[in-house]
């Protein structure tokens, strides 16, 4: 992919970057002008497309770019992702440098990497949130809790009944592409769909390393522990998911002994929650190498406490971020954002930089994954997942944390703008999309899928109306469109 590149690029990246930070350091505007075609004080609002007329010299081949603020691995630039096919393909500072033939799209947005959610439970979540009536010590407790029946298992299991998992998948699925997720976890695998975002369970890239399991850790046989060993050795799987100490209580955190005693402590183990373990445990897994994935808002709801991340960061424990599930956590990884923004103010006192939040939710998770080298960061030679959100006249990082439902103007899957706004998906030559409206705006999202036999042809007011047709009301994919009202803590 270098190929794609000209030489002179890496000055152009620089350049921006240097920009802004001389102008957060009270430096005039003038400053910007340095290949920077998107002046900040024009971005916040703007959207505008074209197809670009000027045929540089450089033989880079797109399909189309998208302009605005690009957050990097290295920093930010206000220039052009260039895309091809399913991959980004470049990175141009202005439009001038965008290719021939390519379509340009300004967004007048920030374009970060697909956001990489690696705890889901995708087929509960056309749920709305379940109002616990207590909180518990562990994860045993509420699921015994007939509040629970009543409010979740009842309305999954009619779901189950009809058989319209699919459709309960589908509708999840469209709930985080909507949110700006681009990889997700926790996904049943069904026929009636190829994935509207992609599912880490499944064949991405070619590879399928990744393993899970959601049954209490109790339930891990020897002869289940050695194939997974055998396997670590191997190589052939680099992470295996797993619900370890969720809750606050001495049988959460015996849990890690039992995963100790199947010889389970090692790098490939992920542990989801981790809630209950105290700074002696945490200090193991990090010196183990394992890893945590992160779900605060869940976390507050169930137990009104959660995971001690500073420890387990100064342990050196890779930490992601993740939304649970609709019924105790959030809409989406985007909602989960906010919450973990607010707890790091309220109980972690600052400790997380905007850049450490951010990358909780797009290259950790894609590292702890294995898929490091294709999603969760924008260079060359990556998948082309990527989200835009409104820039608000906010830093690139706190616009990202801080964008609302609404603030979501496209998500791109492997190339392919799936949801957005609808001029943009028609600039795009998007087609066949449903319309909805998200927050009071007008959105598409693609919903049908023609290469599925078994419901491809449905749109979302079928699947909304096979989930109601079981005596469920979907909870609305907008959610309720401000954060602070899905998740309060
Ligand atoms: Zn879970």
């Amino acid at each position: 992919m270098s190929r794609c590149v000209p030489a002179s690029k890496p000055a152009s990246f620089v350049l921006p970057v240097i920009a802004l930070v001389a102008a957060a350091c009270g430096s005039t505007e003038a400053t910007l002008t340095i290949d920077d075609p998107s002046a900040r004080d024009n971005a916040a609002e703007k959207l505008t497309s074209s197809t670009s007329s000027y045929c540089p010299a450089a033989q880079l081949r797109a399909t189309y770019a998208l302009g605005g603020t690009v957050i990097l691995p290295w920093g930010t630039m206000n220039g052009y992702v260039l895309v091809k096919d399913e991959s980004v393909v470049g990175l141009v500072a202005s439009r001038d440098a965008v290719p021939c033939g390519a379509t340009v799209v300004d967004t007048g947005g920030v374009i970060a990497p697909g956001l990489v959610d690696l705890h889901n439970h995708v087929a509960y979540n056309f749920m709305g949130p379940w109002a616990a009536p207590k909180l518990y010590n562990n994860r045993y407790q509420w699921a015994d809790d007939p509040s629970y029946a009543t409010a979740v298992k009842a309305p999954y299991n009619a779901v189950k009944s009809a058989g319209h998992l699919c459709q309960a998948q589908k509708y999840g699925e469209l709930r985080a592409l909507m949110g700006g997720t681009t990889t997700i976890q926790g996904s049943i695998g069904y026929t009636c769909q190829n994935g509207w975002v992609r599912n880490v369970e499944s064949y991405m890239f070619c590879r399928d390393h990744i393993r899970q399991n959601v049954l209490p850790v109790k339930s891990i046989t020897t002869t289940d522990a050695q194939k997974l060993i055998s396997q670590f050795d191997a190589g052939t799987t680099k992470a295996y998911l797993v619900h370890l100490a969720e809750g606050i209580d001495d049988s959460s955190r015996a849990e890690l002994d039992t995963l100790r005693n199947l010889g389970l402590v090692r790098k490939e183990v992920v542990a989801i929650h981790a809630t209950a373990l105290n700074p002696a445990q945490l200090q193991e897994m990090g010196a183990a190498g394992m890893k945590i994935v992160w779900s605060p808002a869940s976390n507050m709801a169930l137990y009104g406490t959660t995971t001690d991340i500073p420890t387990a960061l100064s342990a050196g424990i890779k930490v992601a971020l993740a939304p649970d599930w609709t019924p105790s956590g959030s809409n989406h990884l985007l909602s989960e954002l906010k919450v973990a923004d607010r707890i790091n103010k309220t109980r972690f006192n600052n400790l997380l930089s905007d850049q450490q939040l951010f990358d909780m939710a797009t290259s950790i998770p894609a590292e702890i994954a294995g898929l490091q080298d294709k999603v969760g960061r924008i260079a060359p030679g990556m998948a082309a997942d990527l989200v835009v959100v409104r820039a608000n006249g906010k830093a690139p990082l706190r616009a990202v944390i801080e964008a609302e439902q609404a603030d979501v103007l496209l998500t791109v899957v492997g190339g392919q703008a799936m949801y957005g706004d609808t001029t943009m998906l028609g600039t795009l030559g998007v087609t066949g999309f449903d319309t909805v409206a998200v927050c009071g705006q007008p959105r598409g999202v693609l919903v049908r899928d023609a290469t599925v036999t078994n419901g491809g042809t449905e749109t979302l007011a079928d699947v909304t109306s096979k989930l109601m047709s079981d005596g469920v009301t979907p909870w609305p994919l907008d959610g309720n469109c401000v954060s602070a009202q899905q998740s309060p803590q």
